[in-house]
This record gives structure tokens, C-alpha cells and sequence, in this order.
């Protein structure tokens, strides 16, 4: 193909989907480069998706997008082995445009997001892998695709190529990642009639309802599981930091089954049918993990920037938000021809004044305090399992005596002052 283009997005994604319709939408000719047989064939996510962030790209999407469900109620689990302390919000508000957030099957959402690119002139070309950046003095001038013919021009390359980023790795612009800067995910797709769901999970017609769980799920390493509803599915999956899963030797489909087993799930899911099975990777080095972001005709946008908030299950909407900005940059470089790094630099700025930037730096630390400290998943869950059923149990003991005994499950096998020190120091990561 010897035709130029203003821009080439790598990755049909919902970042790389963002950026293309917002540049196509402005006039700008564009071609989104997928290796997927379509888009969101090889997209994983729970998922939630942001109804705010999409609407900044899509206004009113929610009219005519395949979306599962509008989450109505938010809840929060710490598991214990037998038990579970609950807390959570409901929200009527959130059933009405424009909503809160959906569930959504990134399979189906992808491609109506792709076909929304297309009917404002982007061409979206599949099944094809870019496997490098054209270079010339130093700047990217384009992408050398597997087809044969396969070099593509452009003023632009925006790499949106997911977590792991191959493109933005053989620029330099990161290293590997390390295994504590990655969690691994997997899921599964169970059937389930509607009505059966919103009986379970107490939830009106078409409503949804969205479960994050903290605890004995993961056996101990940092990470979370989660259920969601969808219209006649439930999404479950769980995650935890490659480094703890290849520690432990813990194998992802082990951890899955366990979840589906423990007490506390298994009356949800019951009779339900698996039919989908997904594993993928998520970025979690946050902050001090950004890559470097642009450079002389290349922007780096949504996973492949590491810009995923852990701690609030937040990375598609910052792959929404990275990829209008990148758009936007590209929109006025246009304006002046300039594609240089100083130019590109604007998004640099857009993405630092963002909450991108703000909320990855306010929990910067939390998935290190975690790992470093096994005591926050081993003792302190467990522990607050054990003081709630201490408190609630009616047995004649006093109320003083028992918060006394909670006093002891807390900080049993270490002093008061680490137990303060540990909760302290918790309370400043993820306040
Ligand atoms: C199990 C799981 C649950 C999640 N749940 C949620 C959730 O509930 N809410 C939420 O907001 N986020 C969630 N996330 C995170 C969210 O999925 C990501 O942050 C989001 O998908 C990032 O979008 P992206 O476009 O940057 O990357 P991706 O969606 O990964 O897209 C990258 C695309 O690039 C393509 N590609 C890669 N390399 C090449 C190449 N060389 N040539 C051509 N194409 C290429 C891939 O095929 C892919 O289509 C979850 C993630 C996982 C794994």
C-alpha cells in the first residue's frame, strides 16, 4: 500500500478505536491496523465500561451500543474463608441516561464501535500484525504490516497495541515489563436466564449489578476477583500480579475454580453454563510504570501507555480519554504540519492535567505496599472476618470484652504499634 495517511492506529481497541473516530470525525484520514480477526476479537475485560468518558467520543452511544446491562448497585467483598463482610451502593440515578456505566461484551461493543469509525471514514484493516515502525532520521514515518506490500506511511503513528506493546517495547520506549508490573486475568462467560439473575442478585428488569472482591480469592496474593452481570450472563474472573501467581505456582484456572467454589459464590453461579474462557494480561505498574508517550511522529495511548487504575477496575475509559487526547494533538498538529516530538508533546500535557495522571499518582504505591507486606491479604482480611463474626455472634460475652478480643485478631502475632503502622500506612494509599 503506497498511499499516505494522516494518522495509522496499531490496535483496534477501545483506545485505538477512540482516537481513530475522533480524527476521522474531524476530517482526518485514517487507518486502524487490527491483528484481531475483528475488533474485539482479541479484546478481554470484565467489563465495565464508562458511560462519561464514552459519551465525550460518542454522545447518546447508549441509543443504539450492544450493552448488557446499566450497573445499578456497586458492591465491595472481603472474603474470608467461610465468610464475607459486604459493603455496597445502589443507585437509582444510574438507570436513567446518562447512566453511570454498562457491562459490556467487548466482542460485540468493539465491532459496533469500528463500524461507528468506519461511517465516519476510517478504514479498518484486519487480520493484519504491524511489526515495526517505518523510521527515517530518527522520526516514525510509518508501519511495516505482515502483508505482503505491507508498509504503510503516515504523518502520525498512534500505538495502541494493548499491554503488552511489542511496538513501543522495540522503540525503546520500555523495557519487558517486569512480572510485578503486570496482573494476570482470567474469565469465564456463564449462561444464565435473565430473570434468574435479577432474582439472584436482587436487581429490577435490565438492571445490573457489579461485585469486587478482595480477600481469600486470590489465596493470599494481591489482586481481586470479580462477578458482573450482564443480560443473560455472568462475567467472573479474578486476577492477581504475575510475580505472586509464578512465586506461588499457582496456575490462573485453579484460582478461578476456587473462587467458583467458595460458599459465598457458588449459590450465584449455581446451575449456570460456562461458555467462554478468557486469560489476558493487565497492566498494574501504574504511574512509575508510564512509558515514555511521544516522540517525532508516534504516540503511545490506552494499555500500552500502562495507564489501567487497579484499585478501581478503571482502564477502559483511560484508554477512551488517551485516545481523544492523542486525536486531539494530532487534530492540531495537522493545523501547522508539525509532527515533531515538541508538537506531539501537547498530549503529554492534556494526559498530566487529566485524572489519568492524578489518580495514578494518588495510588502509586498501593500495589507495592501490598506486595510487600503479605499481611494486608494473610492477616488483616482474614481478621476483619474474624472481629465482624466476634461482634455479631451472641454468646453471652460482653461487648467490651469482645472488642477487646477484636483488639487480639487484629494484631495477633505482631504489636499493636505494626498493626497501627500497616492499617496507617493502607489507609495513605488508597484514602
Ligand atoms: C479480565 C479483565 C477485566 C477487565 N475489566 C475491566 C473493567 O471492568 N473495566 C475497565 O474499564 N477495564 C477493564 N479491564 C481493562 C481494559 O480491558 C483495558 O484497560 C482496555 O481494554 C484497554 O484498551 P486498549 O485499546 O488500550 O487495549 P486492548 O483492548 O488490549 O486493544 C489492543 C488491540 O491491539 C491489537 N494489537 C496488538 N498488537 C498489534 C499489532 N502488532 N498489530 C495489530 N494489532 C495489534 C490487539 O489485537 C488488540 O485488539 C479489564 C481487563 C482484563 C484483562
Amino acid at each position: 500500500m503506497s498511499e499516505k495517511f494522516d494518522a495509522i492506529v496499531v490496535g483496534a481497541g477501545v483506545a485505538g478505536l477512540a482516537a481513530a473516530y475522533t480524527m476521522s470525525k474531524a476530517g482526518l484520514k485514517v487507518i486502524v491496523i487490527e491483528k484481531g480477526q475483528h475488533p474485539g476479537s482479541k479484546n478481554v475485560m470484565g467489563g465495565v465500561l464508562y458511560s462519561h468518558m464514552m459519551a465525550e467520543i460518542i454522545p447518546d452511544f447508549w441509543k443504539d451500543a450492544p450493552l448488557e446491562r446499566p450497573i445499578i448497585e456497586q458492591n465491595l467483598w472481603i472474603m474470608g474463608k467461610e465468610s464475607v463482610v459486604k459493603t455496597g451502593y445502589k443507585d437509582m440515578e444510574w438507570s436513567k441516561a446518562p447512566y453511570n456505566n454498562f457491562t459490556v461484551f467487548r466482542g460485540k461493543f468493539d465491532q459496533w464501535f469500528a463500524k461507528k469509525c468506519v461511517e465516519v471514514g476510517t478504514l479498518i484493516v484486519n487480520e493484519t500484525v504491524v511489526k515495526e515502525c517505518i523510521m527515517e532520521n530518527n522520526k516514525v514515518i510509518g508501519v511495516r504490516t505482515d502483508r505482503p506490500d505491507g508498509d504503510i506511511l503516515a504523518d502520525v503513528v498512534v500505538l495502541a497495541d494493548g499491554v503488552n506493546s511489542l511496538l513501543g517495547k522495540s522503540l525503546g520506549f520500555h523495557k519487558e515489563w517486569r512480572k510485578d508490573q503486570v496482573a494476570l486475568c482470567v474469565m469465564e462467560e456463564l449462561k444464565m436466564p435473565s430473570d434468574k439473575i435479577e432474582e439472584r442478585f436482587n436487581l429490577d428488569k435490565g438492571m445490573g449489578a457489579t461485585i469486587e472482591i478482595f480477600g481469600d480469592t486470590t489465596l493470599g496474593m494481591v489482586g481481586t476477583a470479580f462477578i458482573y452481570t450482564n443480560k443473560d450472563h455472568i462475567s467472573i474472573g479474578c486476577g492477581a500480579l504475575l510475580s505472586q501467581m509464578y512465586e506461588k505456582r499457582v496456575e490462573p484456572y485453579e484460582l478461578l475454580e476456587y473462587i467458583k467454589n467458595h460458599p459465598m459464590v457458588k449459590p450465584l453461579i449455581a446451575g449456570s453454563q460456562p461458555c467462554e474462557y478468557y486469560a489476558h494480561l493487565i497492566p498494574e505498574g501504574g504511574y512509575k510504570s508510564i512509558p515514555k508517550l511521544v516522540d517525532d511522529g508516534v504516540i503511545v495511548i490506552g494499555d500500552a501507555a500502562q495507564f489501567v487504575n487497579g484499585i478501581h477496575r478503571e482502564g477502559s475509559n483511560m484508554g477512551m480519554t488517551s485516545g481523544r487526547f492523542a486525536a486531539e494533538t494530532i487534530i492540531r498538529a495537522k493545523g501547522t504540519s508539525d509532527f515533531t516530538k515538541s508538537t506531539l508533546s501537547n498530549y503529554e500535557d492534556l494526559i498530566k492535567e487529566s485524572y489519568i495522571t492524578k489518580d495514578l499518582k494518588k495510588y502509586k504505591n498501593a500495589s507495592s505496599t501490598m506486595e510487600n507486606n503479605g499481611a494486608y491479604f494473610n492477616h488483616y482480611m482474614p481478621a476483619l472476618n474474624k472481629s465482624v463474626s466476634e461482634m455479631l455472634t451472641v454468646d453471652g460475652e460482653s461487648k467490651s470484652k469482645k472488642q477487646k478480643l477484636i483488639v487480639k485478631h487484629m494484631t495477633k502475632g505482631r504489636s499493636m504499634f505494626t498493626a497501627a503502622l500497616d492499617i496507617f500506612k493502607m489507609l495513605k494509599e488508597v484514602k
